[in-house]
């Protein structure tokens, strides 16, 4: 089989960059080694670094499984089974992480419309009136490109006894966040979006504070217990189970690539591809999902088709050109074109695109207005 390589504009997998595509067979060694300990904590260290979270209060946990790993391992140790967990949503990975919780826990949400920002009167009623052990959000909602308001939710949650987690998993490395001044206890995030790896591997930021409070409780998940991973760490710098060590060659090289960038400089970088697309998909005469008043990632953008032009036909003639793009999800299915420009992207790689995207509109279109003669 000769698979096609394709420009991946979607929000991860990513196109990667040849350094780490290289690093990730450029050795092989066992994980109960030397090596790998080095190697674990290397990629430790750089995390904590890009996260500019100091080691004496944090710790970064690499897990071998997808962003979703890191957030059933969060849900499911960070608190006793039968916790109350508060689930704040605006979209798709908000209503994941309720339905993660559900599995554990007694779940109240505050659900908002795909869209709407996060109305934090409703917040504080239910920070008031459920009265949570723990609290949970996205920081960069991918299903629509908006950006929760992490720093107000964690100031609220800061007058309570709840912790906070976060997720994190599109957003870390490309939009800051102080976890320290969010008062957030957990964060989420994978190797595969904006860290610009291999989808597979995933991390959790937690202070040691949170993760020694897992050992305080039986956890009911053996492979996702998260102090059993903390503890590895910290007791022989390895992972519990075996892990997946080419990813972790290539992540390491990826965060090292950030490092030498400058973590400030690869989110303006993204913040500048951001700003761009959306400048180039308004050009084509597409709105956006979000207006510019709305605080919105520097991952991905999100755009309305215009009526009668279905996401599928879109999606084949980009694929044809080359490009991979999203469509929405849930009530967004078929009516968005999503745009992700992390990775391996830069300004010609835009253009490339937006003058691909301009050619399938306008042959959708005049394929619609002959169905409609
Ligand atoms: C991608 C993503 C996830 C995790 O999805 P996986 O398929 O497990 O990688 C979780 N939350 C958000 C916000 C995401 O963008």
């Amino acid at each position: 089989m000769n698979t096609p390589t394709y420009r991946l504009l979607c929000p991860g997998p990513v196109n990667v960059d040849p350094e780490v595509a290289n690093a990730l067979s450029s050795a092989e060694f066992c994980h109960r080694e030397e090596e790998f300990e080095a190697l674990l904590d290397q990629v430790r260290t750089r995390l904590l670094s890009l996260a500019n979270l100091s080691p004496a209060r944090w710790e970064a946990v690499v897990l071998t499984g997808s962003g979703t790993a890191a957030n059933e391992a969060v849900i499911s140790s960070a608190v006793p089974a039968g916790s109350r967990v508060l689930a704040i949503t605006n979209g798709e990975f908000g209503e994941r992480l309720a339905a993660i919780a559900d599995l554990y826990h007694q779940v109240e949400r505050v659900t908002h419309r795909w869209g709407d920002q996060i109305d934090l009167r409703r917040v504080d009623a239910a920070l008031e009136d459920f009265d949570p052990d723990l609290v949970v959000m996205v920081h960069h909602e991918t299903s629509t490109g908006m950006l929760n308001p992490v720093e107000q939710v964690g100031a609220r949650v800061k007058n309570t006894d709840a912790r906070l987690f976060v997720d994190g998993v599109s957003s870390f490395s490309a939009d800051a966040l102080d976890l320290d001044a969010a008062h957030v206890s957990f964060m989420s995030t994978s190797s595969g979006k904006a860290l610009a790896s291999y989808p597979g591997l995933s991390v959790v930021f937690g202070t040691h504070t949170a993760f020694r409070a897992c050992s305080l409780h039986p956890r009911p998940t053996q492979y996702l217990d998260l102090f059993r991973y903390y503890d590895f760490l910290c007791t022989r710098k390895q992972t519990p189970n075996t892990p997946a060590i080419p990813l972790l060659l290539a992540l390491d090289r990826a965060a090292a690539n950030i490092q030498r960038e400058g973590a400030g400089e690869r989110r303006k970088r993204l913040a500048f591809l951001a700003a761009s697309i959306r400048t180039q998909l308004r050009g084509l005469g597409l709105e956006l999902l979000l207006d510019d008043s709305v605080p919105q990632s520097s991952v991905v953008v999100t755009a309305k088709l215009p009526d009668g032009v279905g996401f599928e036909e879109v999606r084949l003639g980009l694929r044809d050109l080359g490009f991979v793009v999203y469509g929405g999800k849930g009530p967004l299915v078929g009516r968005v074109i999503q745009v992700a420009t992390i990775g391996a992207v830069d300004s010609s790689v835009i253009h490339a695109f937006t003058s691909a995207l301009s050619r399938v509109l306008s042959d959708v279109m005049s394929t619609v207005s002959r169905r409609a003669i």
